[in-house]
């Protein structure tokens, strides 16, 4: 099923627009920090946070972070994301949660002609089914392949506190047996989730790029400024270019201030690009 981009900030620095301002006074202030805050009017702090933004005084943003949770977007967009190395993140995991049925995003070009519209949906089909093929078909192996696979049941097993024996039975019992993965679950709960693991973090290397994800990522502001930069510019794909977007709307909903100071690079100066430049810059953010 295809999925459509979730953004919301559910996280940030307490008071940043107040953190920033009071960050750059302290550089050039003799007062100690308790007078410099108090002393902080909406004015002021305004007056400091263009000035900061504005005169590239990038590390006194470093003490405001913003943790967005993404959902709905592809696997290619988390590996252009996770590029921008000064942010943490942590992404859902393919190897440890199964994808019963993996939602995809498709871009606007493809979904603008019915006919690939129509083989991208197939394609995503076939990639389910043949990831559940390879999972079922893995765990079989790892129960009935002793040659290749006779140690990690065992250790398994001890594991699970499931006895040899026993387990050697039910194994006979079971071998053409249809639907052996569920009956593994009904008789050995334990074993099987151990040993689903393993086929799925095999299984995965088939997923297509446009496979959904969910990403938590925390940017400080001066990462973020770079980040949007670089995303929100014309030339970004598609994709990342609308989360870009979508977080700045967040930052405009508890600091339009901050959200000033957000945007591709051609809103703040020249347009860095060269001879790639869209030819359509944005219009111009003013501090
Ligand atoms: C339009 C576009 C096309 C792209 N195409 C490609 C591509 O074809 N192939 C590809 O591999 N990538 C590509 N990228 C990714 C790009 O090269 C960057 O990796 C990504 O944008 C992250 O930017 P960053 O390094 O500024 O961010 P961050 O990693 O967050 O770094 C922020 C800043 O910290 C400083 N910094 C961080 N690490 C170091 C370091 N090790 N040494 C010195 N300074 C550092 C730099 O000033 C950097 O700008 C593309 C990006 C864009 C926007």
């Amino acid at each position: 099923m295809e999925t459509t981009l979730k953004v919301k900030l559910i996280s940030h620095t307490l008071n940043p627009e107040l953190v920033i301002a009071t960050a750059g006074k302290l550089c050039y202030s003799p007062s100690n920090i308790d007078d410099l805050m108090e002393k902080q009017t909406d004015e002021s702090i305004e007056r400091f946070v263009n000035m900061i933004t504005s005169i590239g005084h990038g590390s006194v943003l470093e003490h405001t972070s913003f943790t967005f949770g993404i959902e709905g977007v592809s696997r290619s967009l988390t590996h252009q994301l996770v590029r921008h190395r000064i942010a943490s993140y942590s992404q859902q995991s393919q190897r440890y949660v199964k994808e019963t049925q993996f939602e995809y995003v498709m871009p606007q070009d493809i979904k603008n002609n019915p006919i690939l519209e129509q083989s991208y949906k197939k394609h995503m089909e076939d990639s389910q089914r043949l990831y559940d093929e390879i999972v079922d078909k893995l765990m079989y192996d790892y129960v009935y392949n002793e040659k290749e696979y006779g140690k990690l049941v065992d250790i398994q097993l001890k594991k699970c506190k499931i006895d040899k024996e026993e387990f050697e039975v039910w194994k006979k019992e079971n071998k053409s047996c249809d639907t052996f993965v569920e009956s593994l679950r009904s008789t050995y709960k334990r074993l099987c989730s151990a040993l689903e693991k393993k086929a799925i973090e095999n299984a995965r290397y088939i997923f297509p790029n446009a496979c959904e994800t969910k990403i938590i990522c925390t940017m400080n502001l001066r990462s973020l400024i770079n980040f949007c930069h670089h995303r929100c510019c014309r030339r970004a794909q598609e994709e990342i270019n609308k989360l870009a977007w979508t977080m700045v709307e967040e930052i405009e909903k508890v600091s339009p201030l901050l959200a000033k100071s957000l945007g591709a690079s051609c809103q703040f100066g020249p347009c860095p690009e060269g001879d790639m430049c869209c030819m359509m810059p944005y219009e111009k953010k003013n501090k």
